[in-house]
């Protein structure tokens, strides 16, 4: 529910509402605007309960109009954020108005893979390098990342070349460690719904790439970001990574372009793409990243590895060095088509 004060509504009226929803037992959240103030309650009432407040409300002074919201997720939603998301983490803004490529291998394997694989997309002018070091694998007996020492070879590797490092949390009670090395905290497709583990990384403070599940729908991906918003945690920035396909043949996921202008119109948080994971073949990557980009992405996360052939996960998706400079510069002159800001 949002109740819209009116243009001359007094402070003190905005606090008798706020103290009318306190006292109904709900935790009201002002919500300033341009030119009126905005209070919003983030719960879900039953139909009772929603009527009578709302019949109190309406009659109250200083109220110009109480409307559902339309939604089930309320902190992640335009409506009741109207200002957008951006997400500062040190040199690296992420969301409206930039276009971010996050980039790096799948997974760290060594120090000087992640290196080289670093300074290579460093060059590029990427500003996030991505690599995991808990690796969620399909099988128990697949390579499972580095995890400390993968964690130590991101923070090291993240210092000397002043790239912003992203690496993956699998469970809550290692969101304090991976927090410490790295500065995003990815929260994987198959956890999307670790409701502790959202918990935790909400309470971090730390920003959060929250990876879509791959049979998730939009409102389930973005009551999943609720949980991040609901621990005070704002700096949140939605990844779209492909659904289960139809034909998995072809690809290994579908990379739902359109949940791209979707997510962006039902709320205020960046939205980036994964056309690796998304398609899951190295050859369609670079268009599908090309077309997040016009559909409206804040930015793309792509795997790049310097010999793709020998990467221990996901070798099929990673671009070589060259195809993923070929990709930057591609996309550097889209972005200047299109109107928006590299970085
Ligand atoms: C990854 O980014 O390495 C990863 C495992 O992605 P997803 O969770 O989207 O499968
Ligand atoms: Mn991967």
């Amino acid at each position: 529910m949002i109740i819209v004060m009116q243009l001359e509504a007094t402070e003190a009226q905005i606090q008798e509402v706020v103290d009318l929803i306190r006292e109904n037992g709900l935790e009201p959240l002002v919500l300033p605007g341009e030119d009126r103030v905005a209070i919003g309650i983030p719960a879900t009432l039953s139909s009772d309960k929603r009527a009578t407040l709302e019949a109190v409300l309406i009659n109250h002074e200083g109220v110009s109009k109480v409307t559902q919201t339309s939604r089930p997720y309320k902190l992640a939603s335009l409506e009741f954020q109207r200002k957008r998301t951006e997400v500062k983490v040190k040199n690296v803004t992420i969301g409206q108005g930039h276009f971010v490529v996050m980039a790096g291998p799948c997974s760290v394997e060594s120090y000087e893979q992640f290196r080289l694989a670093a300074d290579m997309v460093k060059a590029t002018g990427v500003t996030v390098l991505r690599g995991g070091a808990f690796k969620p694998r399909t099988s128990p007996y697949a390579f499972q990342g580095l995890q400390l020492e993968g964690l130590k070879i991101i923070q090291q590797v993240g210092i000397e070349t002043g790239l912003v490092t992203i690496s993956e949390v699998m469970s809550g009670d290692m969101v304090p460690l991976v927090a410490e090395y790295v500065d995003i905290l990815q929260i994987g497709a198959r956890s999307m719904q670790n409701f502790p583990l959202l918990i935790e990384a909400g309470k971090s403070g730390k920003p959060v790439f929250l990876k879509r599940g791959p049979s998730s729908s939009i409102d389930e991906f973005l009551l999943a970001a609720e949980y991040l918003l609901a621990q005070g945690n704002p700096n949140v920035i939605l990844c779209e990574r492909g659904v289960l396909p139809i034909d998995k043949s072809y690809t290994r996921n579908t990379l739902d372009l359109s949940a791209i202008p979707v997510l962006k119109e039902h709320s205020h948080l960046p939205v980036i793409a994964d056309p690796s994971h998304g398609t899951g073949v190295a050859k369609y990557v670079a268009p599908m990243a090309k077309a997040a980009l016009v559909a409206g992405a804040d930015g793309i996360m792509v795997e790049m590895h310097p010999f793709p052939k020998h990467a221990l996960s996901d070798g099929a998706q990673a671009l070589t060095p060259d195809q993923f400079a070929q990709l930057m510069s591609e996309i550097k002159n889209l972005a200047g088509h299109v109107g928006v800001k590299m970085g």
